[in-house]
């Protein structure tokens, strides 16, 4: 049987493959390290669970919901918007969808035409340009500098704008830098997108884990023009520790809003009813226990950057954000010879039984990516193999 083309021109996904090849690895009994995918290591909070326990008892997950959400949750984004961004939407400017990467696959399904162009800024998030690509779309990448913290200026943006772009993405805080853009930095880029006509996608999925003294803020919250012209993707997967339930939404434009929900109607009909009363429960019942994790995450960022710093070749940069570390090996792989990270990363792994993500599943291939998003144990005892790892390469 012959694959489509689509299909065949498909890259998996970096993250989940390092993370199924760890698992795989484990399940043959190898004392294997994982710090690769990135998903809160916390169970869902038992309110959300208790709250998924009542639907299913009740007898209202049973059944089919609508396509774009209950209208319960749909009521309960309008609100978590108005309360954590200050912005008011119609419902019928809501999806929910499953997870946020599948709201991000029905816009590029719904904005994008064969050939039109959607601005990636490099290091992205490995689902964008595969998911681009799947809609028919050509990703184009927009080198930034690290110096910069990896985020796109307009002078980056200007080099590849050309009369076929129609979107470009800003996922801030950022996967995998866990850098954040400033207020006025996506102004800058929110009036440039404005002046040209090219759709904002702001993937803000991370806009909750932020720390230090850091702040959020969303590209929707700069002008009103900037946020007619911007979609937002959000979801409860990081915030609430729900990566398994599946429920993410999008807010903006209705009439984006609704294709993406003709499409949701063709394809998967609805989010996972009990998922979508857990949801519920998370946006609306008792916050507290998404701060307690913030602070976990926080702590073991601050223990985490100093070890990390101690690995020869290491150049980390402390991240405001998220749960990555996104070092640039490029001294270590010299010390060690190699060219680039994935032949790295492959020997740690097996040679170490440390799994990491390759940076060239973001676009680099001189940097790894380093999950936080696990127990401390863990996370002290790759440190402690990576740097063994790294002497013996070496041989320091
Ligand atoms: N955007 C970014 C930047 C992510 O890292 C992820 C990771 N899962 C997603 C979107 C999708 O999240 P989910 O589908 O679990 O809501
Ligand atoms: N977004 C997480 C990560 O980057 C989860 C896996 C995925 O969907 O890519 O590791």
């Amino acid at each position: 049987m012959k694959l489509s083309k689509k299909v065949q021109a498909l890259a998996p996904s970096a993250t989940l493959a390092a993370a199924a090849k760890a698992k795989a690895l484990k399940a043959q009994g190898i004392d294997v390290l994982s710090l690769t995918v990135g998903e809160p290591d916390f169970a869902t909070p038992k309110n959300i669970q208790q709250a998924a326990i009542t639907a299913i008892e009740s007898g209202k997950a049973s059944f089919y919901t609508q396509s774009a959400g209950i209208p319960e949750l749909r009521q309960a984004v309008v609100d978590y918007i108005e309360e954590n961004y200050h912005l008011t939407y119609s419902v019928n400017q809501t999806i929910i969808t499953d997870g946020a990467k599948f709201a991000l696959y029905l816009l590029f399904q719904t904005v994008l035409d064969e050939t039109d162009e959607v601005i990636i800024p490099v290091p992205y998030w490995v689902s964008y340009s595969e998911q681009v690509k799947l809609a028919g779309g050509i990703p184009i990448f927009a080198m930034t500098e690290e110096e910069n913290g990896f985020k796109v200026k307009v002078s980056d943006l200007e080099k590849v704008r050309s009369p076929k772009t129609k979107a470009i993405i800003i996922n801030s805080p950022s996967n995998p830098t866990g850098m954040i853009y400033s207020a006025d930095e996506l102004r800058e880029i929110g009036e440039w997108a404005v002046a040209h006509d090219i759709l904002i996608v702001a993937d803000d999925i991370y806009g909750r884990l932020v720390y230090g003294e850091n702040t959020f803020t969303s590209m929707a919250m700069l002008s009103e023009a900037i946020r007619e012209n911007t979609i937002v993707i959000n979801g409860v997967s990081k915030t609430y520790a729900m990566t398994g339930w599946r429920i993410g939404f999008a807010v903006g434009n209705e009439a984006i809003i609704q294709g993406m929900i003709k499409i949701a109607s063709q394809s998967t009909s609805n989010p996972t009813a009990v998922s979508q009363y857990a949801a519920l429960e998370a946006l609306t019942g008792d916050q507290s226990p998404v701060e307690n994790m913030r602070q976990v995450f926080e702590e073991r960022l601050n223990r985490l950057y100093p070890l990390l710093q101690a690995i020869p070749g290491f150049k980390v940069q402390k991240p405001q954000a998220c749960f990555y570390f996104f070092v640039n090996v490029s001294e270590t792989l010299k010390l060690c010879g190699y060219q680039e990270a994935t032949s790295f990363v492959e020997d740690l792994l097996n040679e170490a039984h440390v799994a990491l993500v390759t940076g060239a599943g973001f676009g680099m291939d001189q940097y790894v990516r380093i999950s936080y998003a696990t127990d401390w144990e863990t996370i002290e005892k790759s440190v402690q193999r990576m740097k063994a790892f790294v002497e013996k390469k070496a041989q320091i």
